[in-house]
This record gives structure tokens, C-alpha cells and sequence, in this order.
């Protein structure tokens, strides 16, 4: 389990502990899987690299755990005094799923996981339905993994406990202040200088080592848009007729409206439901823990259909996040070969499509693959353009898709609109008819089966494995007889 060790300010600016962080279900503990479970069929590095990730999100402790099984000696260094999540759901698409349960978490994720049964489109006005896409078995059965809703805490705790039993060193309040690329080496604030052979920038949005790679500075963008998050205990929603059928009949409901969509799903074992409530950005801080106004989110979604309302008046607190994002890098690796980014630092996403943390976990399952490999730490920089050769067009392409679905799902009451809706319902018909054909290009990207059997059905570690062997081994080789490696 993490350590902490000098305490260092959070980014909310406290001290202590986070009191925005809610405990992980006891269901989520997966303290003994990651020291049993067998990756890579059983092949480890037969070197070891000493490897820095700065960085104890769901990215960092997603690429510990799986380059710790490669063999490897990983030390993760969070800014943070204390790690966890806010209490908010989070959707883990059947190409994460299909990780997480090579990684051994399946008891963990038959626990704590809702599936749902469809995501349904709504009118923000009047609720009435405009888009349908049947999910639930068919994720499985389409695709090979489940479509899940969890609780963000119990996902944290899940990749914490595998990369603690690996055997990952956890350093928490260790802020790298500064970062000697060529050695390569980190600072801490402390004043404490680490060096490795390798070091990997899993520092989110606001990433200094991106800053460092860009060679340049590079704040990110602000998208104009705000989300509220909260959950709702669901005992209160099954005493109203009308809110029942959310819970009972599990769902992904997306209210659309002008300029704002709200996202409600539920989350450990249907005990709470989730609301995401994206609004224009009126001034809000880019943090987890800032606390946002219930009142205001209330006043902000006036005039949405009545079950909102109802769900709205049942909501205690809520939390407001900034919606950041960044255009693509054209590299994610420093000139020295030894320095690499992942997850958010290197392609911050938009929620709309649900994938930020699903590129981030596919990341640490490619780049764990690849160094599984691994003989020479001469071979870094080959393993290392190789990473970003199978993940820079996936994660580019995947960036793309959330922004889309931002103009689809803010479009302002009009003729587009009625277009969008008049589209969606012919996916929806076309379900319903048991015709569903391709649905190529529909607003509804979720109905469109290509886009879906290339985002879902994706097998990151199978496409690293399968690259290694038809071009990554022979290519080595070669480079090596040439001397270029
Ligand atoms: C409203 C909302 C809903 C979302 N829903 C989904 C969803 O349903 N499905 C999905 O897949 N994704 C979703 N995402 C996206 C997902 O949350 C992110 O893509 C993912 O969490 C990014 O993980 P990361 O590890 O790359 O970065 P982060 O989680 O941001 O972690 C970065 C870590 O680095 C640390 N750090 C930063 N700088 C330093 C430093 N100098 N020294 C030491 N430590 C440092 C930070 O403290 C932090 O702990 C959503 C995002 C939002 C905002």
C-alpha cells in the first residue's frame, strides 16, 4: 500500500487528507490478485529497468502494475498526501473491461460493477426518448467484454491493490518540481534527486513533463464547458414511480439540450446513481475537489423535464470540474529516447465518449506488453516509438469522437437539432424492428456498429503482442545489425 512520507500542499491547497475522497467498496480490494495473476504468458524482461511514473492516477497505477509484471522495478511519485477518488462514477468501456480482467479483477469488477442494459438519448425538456442502443449481453457478446458503470473510488482502489501486491512503491506527497530529461532524473520538492532508466509522465492535464517534451510552455485549452457531479442514493429514487425505472432497469440516460447534456447511470450494485451534469463554464476551477454550489447546478438546469428535477432536489453536494483539453502532440517522447508520456498528458479527452481513463489503462497494457520484451536498456528508445506508434492515431481518432459528440449533444433546439433527433430515432426504430443495420455515421455514435467494433472490441494488449511478433521482433533485429539501436 502507498506511503506517505513529507506531506505536500494537494491541489485544492490543503494539507491532511482529502475529505472530498469517499472510502472504495470493501468489494473493490484486490490486495493478493496482482501478485498471483500471470501476464504476458508467464515472459518477463530479462533485464530490469528502474522505472519512474510520476503520477498515482488510474493511468499510473495502470502502467506500474503492468510494467512491474513485465519485470521491471516501478516506483510511482504522487504530488498528493493522500490517494483516492471523489465520489463519482465512471463508464469502463468492454476495451478497459477486456484489461481489467486479464489483469485478474473480474471477481472484483462482478462486485462492484453495474452493467447496463442500453444508453437511451432524451429531450431535456420533455424526456421523451430520441436514441436507443441495446447493450448489456450484446457488449459482451459484440465485443468479448462487459460494458461497466463503477464507482471511481472502487476503480482506484482495484489498480492501487494490484500495483501495491506487484510489488510498486508508492511515494506519495513527492512532488517532481523538476525533471532532468537526458539522465534521465527527477527533483522532488524535497530536494531529493532520483534517477532511473526510464521515466514516464502519468501527471494528468496540467502535466509539467508534456511541458518538458513540448520544450516549450503548453496550458491547456479550455473546452467552455463545466461539469457537476454527484450521487444519489437510490433508496430515495425507488420510492418515486417516476425515478424507479432508472434503477430498476439499469440504463445509460443522456438528456440532451442546448448547450448542456446531463449523464445518469448507476454504480455499486445499483446502490447509487451518478449524475453528470455538463453546463457552459462560467468560471470554475480546474480541480477535483472543488466543491460547486447544488443550488446553482439546480438554477442551471431550469426547465429541464420533471424526473431531473426530482433527481436535482435529491442531490446533497455536488462537485465542479473545468473541462480541459489539449490538441495532439506530435510526440509523446523526449529526443533523449528515455522520457514518454501517458494518459492524460499526453491526450486529455473531453468525457463525451467515455474514454480518457480507457486510453490511459490501454496505454499502460501496451506499454507493458512491449517492454515485457525488453533486453538492453539501449532498446528504450526502439520500445518507446513503438508505444507511440500503436497508441498516437488510436488515442488521436478516440479525441476526435468526444469532441464530436460535444456539437451532437449541445446542439440549441432547431433545425439541427430536430435533424440530430430525426437520426437517432432512425438508429433507435431500426433496433427496435430487430433491423439494426451498420448505422454508419449516425449521431448516435454508439449505434454506429463500425465505430463501435473499432473502439470497443479493441484488444491493446493483443495488438502489442501481435505487433512484436509479425514486425516489432524482426525489426529489433535488424536495427541492431545495422547499429542504429
Ligand atoms: C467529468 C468527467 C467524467 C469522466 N468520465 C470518464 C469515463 O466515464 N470513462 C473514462 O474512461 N474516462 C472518463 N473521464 C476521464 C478520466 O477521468 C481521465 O482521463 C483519467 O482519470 C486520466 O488519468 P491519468 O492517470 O492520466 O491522470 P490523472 O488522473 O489526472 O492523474 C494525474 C496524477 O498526477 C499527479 N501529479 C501531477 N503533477 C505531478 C507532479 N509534478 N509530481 C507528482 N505528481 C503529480 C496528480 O496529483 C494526479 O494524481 C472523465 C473525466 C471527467 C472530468
Amino acid at each position: 500500500m502507498a506511503t506517505p512520507e513529507t506531506v505536500a500542499p494537494t491541489t485544492n491547497g490543503t494539507n491532511g487528507t482529502h475529505p472530498e475522497f469517499v472510502p472504495a467498496d470493501s468489494g473493490a480490494s484486490a490486495l493478493k490478485v496482482g501478485e498471483n495473476v500471470t501476464l504476458y504468458d508467464g515472459r518477463t524482461a530479462p533485464i530490469r529497468l528502474r522505472i519512474l511514473i510520476v503520477g498515482c492516477g488510474l493511468g499510473g497505477l495502470a502502467a506500474a502494475f503492468a510494467l512491474q509484471k513485465a519485470g521491471h522495478e516501478c516506483t510511482i511519485l504522487e504530488q498528493a498526501p493522500a490517494i483516492g477518488e471523489v465520489g463519482a462514477g465512471i463508464q469502463v468501456t468492454p476495451n478497459v473491461s477486456r484489461i481489467l480482467l486479464s489483469w485478474g479483477l473480474g471477481p472484483q469488477l462482478e462486485r462492484t460493477a453495474v452493467i447496463p442494459q442500453a444508453i437511451v438519448f432524451r429531450r431535456w425538456q420533455t424526456g421523451e426518448r430520441v436514441g436507443y442502443t441495446r447493450w448489456g449481453d450484446l457488449m459482451l457478446q459484440d465485443h468479448g467484454a462487459p460494458y461497466c458503470h463503477i464507482h471511481r473510488a472502487d476503480f482506484h482502489r482495484m489498480l492501487d491493490d494490484l500495483a501495491s501486491g506487484a510489488g510498486v512503491q508508492i511515494r506519495l506527497g513527492a512532488a517532481v518540481t523538476a525533471i532532468d530529461a537526458d539522465a534521465p532524473a527527477v527533483t522532488l520538492r524535497s530536494g531529493e534527486t532520483l534517477a532511473c532508466d526510464l521515466l514516464i509522465g502519468a501527471d494528468g492535464v496540467k502535466s509539467m513533463i508534456r511541458q518538458v517534451i513540448v520544450g516549450a510552455p503548453d496550458a491547456p485549452v479550455a473546452t467552455g464547458d463545466a461539469a457537476y457531479r454527484a450521487t444519489i442514493p437510490t433508496s430515495a429514487m425507488l420510492s418515486e414511480e417516476d425515478l424507479r425505472g432508472f434503477v430498476e432497469e439499469p440504463e445509460m440516460t443522456a438528456w440532451m439540450g442546448p448547450g448542456r447534456h446531463i449523464m445518469g447511470y448507476c454504480i455499486r450494485g445499483k446502490k447509487e446513481y451518478n449524475l453528470v451534469l455538463l453546463h457552459p463554464d462560467d468560471g470554475s476551477v480546474e480541480s477535483w475537489t472543488a466543491e460547486g454550489s447544488a443550488d446553482k447546478m439546480r438554477a442551471d438546469f431550469e426547465g429541464w423535464e420533471p424526473r431531473i428535477q426530482k433527481l436535482l432536489g435529491l442531490v446533497p453536494s455536488t462537485l465542479k470540474w473545468k473541462l480541459m483539453d489539449r490538441g495532439p502532440l506530435e510526440t509523446w517522447i523526449h529526443p533523449s529516447g528515455r522520457v514518454v508520456l501517458l494518459g492524460d498528458s499526453c491526450h486529455p479527452m473531453l468525457p463525451y465518449r467515455a474514454q480518457g481513463a480507457a486510453m490511459a489503462v490501454e496505454d499502460a497494457a501496451v506499454l507493458g506488453s512491449l517492454l515485457s520484451h525488453i533486453s538492453s536498456p539501449t532498446q528504450i528508445p526502439f520500445f518507446l516509438r513503438a508505444y507511440e506508434q500503436l497508441r498516437h492515431a488510436r488515442c488521436t481518432d478516440t479525441q476526435a469522437q468526444a469532441r464530436l459528440n460535444q456539437k451532437i449533444f449541445h446542439l440549441p433546439d432547431g433545425a439541427a437539432q430536430r435533424e440530430r433527433d430525426e437520426d437517432m430515432r432512425q438508429a433507435m426504430e431500426a433496433e427496435f424492428s430487430g433491423q439494426a443495420g451498420e448505422a454508419e455515421g449516425n449521431q448516435n455514435q454508439w449505434a454506429d456498429k463500425k465505430k463501435s467494433r473499432l473502439q470497443f472490441g479493441y484488444d491493446a494488449e493483443g495488438v502489442a503482442e501481435g505487433w512484436w511478433r509479425e514486425e516489432g521482433q524482426g525489426e529489433l533485429e535488424s536495427e541492431e545489425r545495422e547499429g542504429t539501436v
